[in-house]
């Protein structure tokens, strides 16, 4: 059996009493760095584990090797060093292998330093879009920054300290100026910090103040573009809506919002649509 335990992104007492119980009953904790996880387990109190280290650029040869393990019957903890495992950490291919090969797992739930922000943000939280990490440079990491303007949900992402000032000014240059942010630095930790202000501000922020510890972004989306749409595109807008069987005080309301017109515009051009 194969349990993903969450651990504290900071804060020790975040560990659940199941995680604690998983780590001390399982035969082997396969971690990303040995040295992190074996100072958890001293914190914790567990000792004589057998640890064995998985991460990125292992995971094409362990993997297979856990699976192996696992089923030849030995029970095995998976953790990251902070977080879910699986959450922009390693995990997910483990996941895989255990439905290919059919063996079990399960979660053992724990923080995630991603929905921690995402609540603290003050941004909605009913549709969000999480990008984790961009890539560090180069032309991937303009395409993925591009793309967040297709994004009409709370972004979120993770980002490293000394890039949070390049990834304000990234933003900015794809039109994020009036979005609102909440940069989330710290979480859990004893300096915990939430900013919240427009990408713009955020950018003059940063001229003066140095990032530093862990940052989660989270970002509101750019307004829809349709407020430039021609009358053809809000007229085929209001004729799926219409087809949605909406009633028309509430279509004209949708419509007003997306597009920024009046309602009373888009009351009567409803009503025309349905003549
Ligand atoms: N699997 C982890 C999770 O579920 O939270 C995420 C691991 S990812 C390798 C590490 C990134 O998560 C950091 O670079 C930072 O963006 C974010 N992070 C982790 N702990 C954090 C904390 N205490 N405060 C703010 N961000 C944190």
């Amino acid at each position: 059996m194969l349990y993903l335990v969450g651990t504290p992104i900071g804060n020790l007492g975040d560990i659940s009493s199941r995680a604690v119980e998983v780590l001390s009953e399982v035969d082997c904790i396969a971690c990303e760095d040995t040295r992190v996880t074996g100072l958890l387990l001293q914190k914790l109190g567990i000792t004589g584990k057998k640890l064995v280290s998985y991460h990125e650029h292992n995971k094409v040869t362990k993997g297979p090797q856990l699976i192996e393990m696992l089923k030849s019957g030995i029970t095995i903890a998976q953790v990251s060093d902070a977080g879910m495992p699986a959450i922009s950490d390693p995990g997910e291919d483990l996941v895989k292998l255990c439905i290919e090969e059919n063996v079990d797992f399960t979660v053992i739930p724990g923080p995630v330093a991603a929905i921690t922000a995402l609540v603290l943000s003050g941004l909605s939280t009913r549709y969000y879009h999480m990008e984790g990490f961009l890539p560090n440079s180069g032309s991937d990491r303009k395409k993925r920054i591009d793309n967040l303007k297709n994004i009409n949900e709370t972004i979120i992402i993770y980002e490293a300290p000394h890039r949070i000032k390049k990834l304000m000014s990234e933003l900015l240059s794809v039109g994020f100026s009036d979005s609102k942010v909440a940069l989330c630095r710290e979480l859990t930790k004893k300096y915990e910090e939430v900013l919240r202000m427009t990408v713009e501000e955020a950018s003059k922020y940063f001229e003066d103040n140095e990032p530093r510890g862990e940052y989660v972004v989270c970002l509101e989306p750019k307004p829809e573009e349709i407020l430039e749409a021609s009358t053809d595109d809000v007229e085929e807008l209001a004729r799926h809506l219409i087809d949605e069987g909406l009633p028309t005080k509430q279509i004209a309301s949708r419509l007003s919002e997306i597009t920024g017109r009046p309602k009373k515009e888009m009351y009567t051009l409803v009503l025309n649509l349905l003549k």
